[in-house]
């Protein structure tokens, strides 16, 4: 909801209550019906005309506490999912940007469901609230854009989610990455954007026959034409971007994989980080992550050559929660078999 769509509801209300609403609603993430310096009879009122755009269906939450997934139903049938990660001290929300997504990576769970639609502003925006509010009292330090769907591809709504969460709930643009698969043309927009969001770039592949297969849409922006779009993002911010890699047992963890992207990551004006995640299982893609050897082998190679990486952890897997598991569907279809 906008500021105007407030005051339109408030119409008749004194002007203050429109900046009680919207600091209960953005700062402190809460419901009409809880915002107890209101009188009563408009907090009902309120909360019978705000209509949340996500209506929860499932929350399921790692062994281990620290993972927590919501299945969200947006008001027109589709169903997301968002991921809250708490550490120590602060957590961090992967948020989804589209129902599905049109980009067919074939190792990934969202890629095989296909495409529903593009979310708004406000869906990406309300996933980030529930989730600073159930992270309480940690700080929600970060947004990661790394849930369902392209980001890039859906990119006026992405951006308008990436002001307001930067607006209205304080986080500075040094806390939010978006992630793309890449689409070259939204990594030359980003580059002109004021605020300097952090970017990573989903490779897996740094030849392009080998990323023709594992990302379809290197056919359409080939490696030469994602990495111009990379260092001219690079030269405009001057920070530096991650490459996130997906370890996939004998497809991508070879030395000459190794070789081939950090040759990519030094190419950059600023070398990249590389962030390793060994493939997470997936219904549709036969592929296995690499092991724990083989994935710091891999991490030892790159560092010979100067490349910084880094194996990210597997949270969630438990859940169907991380990387590349976000189906948007409820946990227990997953494991139902329905006869033929
Ligand atoms: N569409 C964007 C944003 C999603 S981010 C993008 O692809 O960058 C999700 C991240 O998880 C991406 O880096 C993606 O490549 C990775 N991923 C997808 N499937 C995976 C899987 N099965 N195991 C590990 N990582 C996966
Ligand atoms: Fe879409 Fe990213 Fe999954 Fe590819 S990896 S299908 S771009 S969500």
């Amino acid at each position: 909801m906008s500021r105007e769509e407030l005051s339109f509801l408030l119409a008749g209300e004194p002007a203050y209550r429109s900046d009680q609403v919207w600091r209960g609603l953005w700062q402190r993430g809460q419901w009409p019906t809880e915002m107890s310096e209101l009188p009563k009879g408009l907090r009902h009122e309120l909360a019978g005309r705000v209509r949340p755009a996500l209506q929860e269906v499932a929350r399921s939450q790692s062994v281990d506490g620290g993972t927590t997934k919501w299945l969200w139903q947006l008001a027109d049938g589709p169903l997301v999912e968002t991921v809250l990660m708490l550490y120590p001290r602060r957590a961090t929300v992967c948020v989804s940007s589209q129902a599905g997504c049109a980009m067919g990576c074939s190792f990934c769970a969202t890629g095989q469901g296909g495409f529903r639609r593009h979310l708004t502003s406000g869906e990406i925006v309300e996933q980030v609230v529930a989730a600073r509010r159930a992270a309480l009292p940690r700080r929600l330090g970060n947004v990661v854009f790394m849930g369902m769907g392209e980001p890039l591809a859906n990119y006026d709504r992405t951006w308008g989610a990436v002001e307001r969460i930067h607006a209205h709930l304080g986080l500075s643009a040094r806390h939010i990455t978006v992630s793309t698969v890449g689409v070259a043309p939204g990594v030359r927009r980003l580059a002109g954007e004021a605020l300097p969001v952090n970017l990573a770039v989903s490779l897996h592949a740094a030849r392009n026959e080998l990323r023709d297969q594992l990302v379809p849409l290197n056919r359409r922006y080939p490696l030469g034409v994602l990495m111009d779009a990379c260092a001219s993002y690079l030269q405009a911010k001057g920070r530096r971007l991650s490459f996130e890699w997906a370890l996939i047992a004998g497809v991508n963890d070879t030395a000459r994989d190794a070789s081939e992207l950090a040759t990519l990551a030094l190419a950059l004006p600023l070398p990249a980080h590389v962030n390793l995640i060994p493939l997470n299982p997936t219904p549709g893609y036969p592929g296995v992550g690499t092991g724990a050897a083989g994935a710091g082998a891999f991490q030892e190679l790159l560092a010979s050559r100067g490349v910084n990486a880094t194996v990210r952890d597997n949270r969630g897997t438990d859940i169907a929660a991380a990387c590349g598991q976000l189906a948007g569907k409820p946990l227990t279809l997953e494991a139902v078999q329905v006869p033929n």
